[in-house]
């Protein structure tokens, strides 16, 4: 396959209202800075951008909760996330921010060159509005009942507490979170994507296309967006903070575009930005069809970066990207990372416990990245534990890769007065040639595990290596030999052997140390240049051109006193760890709960409280069938019990209901309902009952019927 003539790398625009955990780390940073610190060092054409996502009603409501203005909350996270990516070694060659100028220009061109060709649609829709603010209600300015677990303070777009994604209209006596007042529908017009004409489009190019190449979890999550059916989607949103519409269009007053649609579009005003700084034309890697376009994301991004924002760049006639790749999610110690519940390791966190501090610096940037390589969600879902970190570092990086390095440098220094020693061919054996094999072996291996994005296995391939190098050096045993050197009674001849056995060890080792510094290179960068520094060889070296290469040091040359590479983590820091996430998740529960109570005392109705909690053979004991009511009568002299018949698809079923006061028998003929169809029968007022209607009951007692989806027909079971 021909090589690309340039890359473009972006990662997921991190969003500015908060600070970002190792799980955003490892999902759409970490791996996308192995991929471009390999491609660097293969002497790629290769740009890598990112930069803070600073618009959208969450930076607004954040602004709300901090009592400050979104200026303030964008300026502050977006220093906090540059700085805690450069500390991690995430080496972007920009990392520039979405309120910037150039980007406002270059989203509101974007907007506008699709609108003068008729891209766009404009429609009229009711929507919330607060009329004590004068605002119109979106996402996260409406709260109210969930409509699935109850909880009072889902927000318009998902419930936090059940982590279902909601529309404001589904909310149960919804409130703007502005007044708190109940709002009410006002008409706006938007501006709307058509998404449903590129349907074909999108089908051809990701599931004929990419079904093959990109990761199953992504082709799969697009195949059922697809299958779901695409819908147009408003790109504008009623705000006062965002990127403005083009000034004089009819309309547009109060409306920026929606965050959904600029944010993207900052990976071009980045690469615009990082061209301008460095007197660079950014246009053929935007437009150019021998560009690689890959975008590192996490799960919860797949959408935007398959779906929409394609269409968006091919109406404008940019490149497609070549890659999505996407990891599942990283759990944390048995539960899932929430910054919200405290349940997470924040990175600017882990950088001030281990990283600014006496006894870290670099090595823990390191050891970071290798657990989080390590443990990678590249196809399921991961956990990080405070355990599993500490045995990575003490068991993999420290005993097998730290300890064959400095063993090596040791040795060479005691045996070899701390120079290369030469290669003898005389006594050049299998073993030997086994291991300047197995490091051109690896080389491969490693190249091609990242260019396939699958960098767990590459890491492990190094590490791989290094053990090859111990079990080398435990079997030649040099020390062993050097005492022959010593012994009297030894021949010149052995005594030569010994020398040259000797000699052809060490070489061999030292040799192998540094192509173990190019392929770590990529992942362990401040290891590979401890390593240069140790080699006293310039960082040219670490070019991978040189993997797998055997003469990368010249014999006679002298080298440095070993470096310590990493540090053993001990039991105390893992147990200081797991107590400080405790407290900080416990700290913060508690703070909801009280915030909770308010609310509930002031303004809010309570919910029922859930029922203990039950495990699934509880639940799998109830028979739950679809049916449809085909008669409703009173029952004589009981005011709340309707006699009903229900035809469960299988059999007529009689059930009498206490449900007289809240529906009229006339209209509920016909209606689909869920039964309990293995509920015991029982007489009331004379008849016998077969089953449970299942009702919803609402905050004021109503009761409402609960049905599925009428195409279940009757008799389906519920589950
Ligand atoms: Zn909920």
């Amino acid at each position: 396959m021909q090589q690309p003539a340039r890359y473009l790398i972006t990662s997921a625009l991190p969003y500015a209202n908060g600070p970002k955990h190792i799980g955003h780390l490892a999902g759409a940073y970490l791996p996308a800075d192995i991929y471009v610190r390999y491609l660097r060092s293969a002497g790629r054409d290769v740009v890598f951008v990112c930069g803070s996502d600073e618009h959208g009603a969450a930076i607004t409501m954040q602004a709300m909760k901090e009592k400050t203005t979104p200026r303030e909350i964008v300026d502050k996270y977006h220093a906090l996330l540059k700085s805690n990516m450069a500390d991690l070694g995430i080496s972007f060659d920009i990392y520039h921010r979405t309120s910037d100028p150039l980007h406002h220009e270059t989203a509101r061109e974007f907007f506008q060159s699709l609108n003068d060709r008729g891209l766009l649609e404009k429609k009229s829709t009711e929507q919330f509005y607060d009329e004590q603010t004068e605002t119109f209600l979106a996402d996260r300015y409406i709260m109210g009942t969930c409509p699935v677990c109850g909880y009072d303070g889902a927000y318009g777009d998902q419930c936090e507490k059940c982590g279902t994604s909601l529309s404001p209209e589904q909310l149960i006596q919804p409130r703007s979170t502005l007044s708190g007042a109940p709002p009410v529908k006002k008409s706006t017009t938007h501006w709307y994507l058509p998404l449903d004409k590129y349907e074909t489009f999108l089908r051809e190019w990701i599931l004929e296309k990419h079904g093959g190449d990109w990761k199953a979890n992504v082709v799969g999550q697009c195949k059922s967006w697809l299958d779901a059916g695409l819908q147009p989607r408003a790109v504008t949103r009623d705000l006062d903070w965002g990127v403005r519409l083009p000034e004089g269009l009819p309309g547009s007053e109060g409306k920026v575009l929606y965050v959904w649609f600029d944010a993207p579009i900052g990976y071009i005003s980045a690469t615009k930005q990082w061209a301008a700084d460095h007197q660079k034309d950014w246009q053929p890697y935007w437009n150019s069809p021998d560009t690689k376009l890959v975008h590192f994301i996490g799960k919860d991004n797949i959408v935007f970066h398959c779906i929409i924002f394609p269409v968006m760049l091919s109406l404008k006639g940019h490149i497609l990207p070549d890659n999505v790749p996407s990891n599942e999610f990283m759990n944390l110690e048995g539960d899932k990372m929430s910054t919200s519940r405290g349940w997470s390791i924040e990175m600017d966190e882990y950088i001030r416990d281990f990283v600014h501090t006496e006894n870290g610096g670099p090595m823990m940037v390191d050891a970071l990245r290798y657990y989080l390589t390590a443990i990678a969600p590249e196809t399921k879902d991961s956990e990080f534990t405070w355990k599993g970190f500490q045995d990575a570092l003490n068991s993999e990086l420290v005993a097998i890769f730290g300890n064959f390095v400095n063993r090596t440098f040791v040795l060479m220094h005691k045996l070899c007065q701390g120079k290369v020693p030469a290669l003898h061919p005389s006594c050049l054996d299998d073993a030997d040639k086994a291991m300047f094999a197995a490091m051109k072996e690896t080389a491969g291996q490693v190249s091609s595990g990242i260019e396939q994005y699958r960098f767990r296995d590459a890491l492990f391939d190094v590490i791989d290596l290094a053990r090859k190098g111990n079990r080398y050096m435990q079997e030649k045993e040099p020390w062993i030999l050097a005492k022959k050197l010593e012994q009297n009674d030894a021949t010149e001849e052995e005594k030569k052997i010994a020398r040259e056995k000797i000699d052809n060890c060490l070489h061999t080792c030292l040799q192998l140390t540094a192509n173990l510094a190019i392929l770590m290179n990529p992942f362990l960068p401040n290891t590979a240049r401890s390593m240069c520094r140790m080699m006293k060889v310039v960082e040219k070296m670490l070019d991978w051109e040189n993997a797998g290469k055997p003469k990368l040091l010249s014999v006679g040359y002298s080298l440095r006193a070993p470096e310590l590479l990493f540090r053993k983590m001990e039991d105390s820091e893992v147990l200081i760890q797991l107590e400080k996430l405790k407290a900080k998740s416990e700290a913060l529960q508690q703070q909801k709960n009280m915030n909770e109570q308010t609310t509930t005392e002031t303004t809010q109705p309570a919910h029922t409280a859930l029922k203990p909690e039950i495990v699934f053979d509880d639940f799998a004991k109830i028979d739950l069938r679809t049916g449809t009511i085909v008669s409703a009568e009173k029952v004589e002299k009981a005011d709340k019990l309707l006699k009903l018949e229900v035809d469960l698809g299988f059999e007529k079923r009689t059930i009498v209901s206490g449900i007289a006061q809240h529906v009229n028998p006339t209209e509920i003929v016909g209606k689909q309902v869920i039964v309990v169809a293995n509920l015991a029968p029982r007489k009331m007022r004379g008849i016998e009952s077969n089953g449970m209607i299942l009702m919803a009951e609402d905050a004021q007692d109503k009761l409402h019927f609960v049905s599925a989806d009428a195409a279940a027909g009757n008799g389906s079971t519920v589950s």
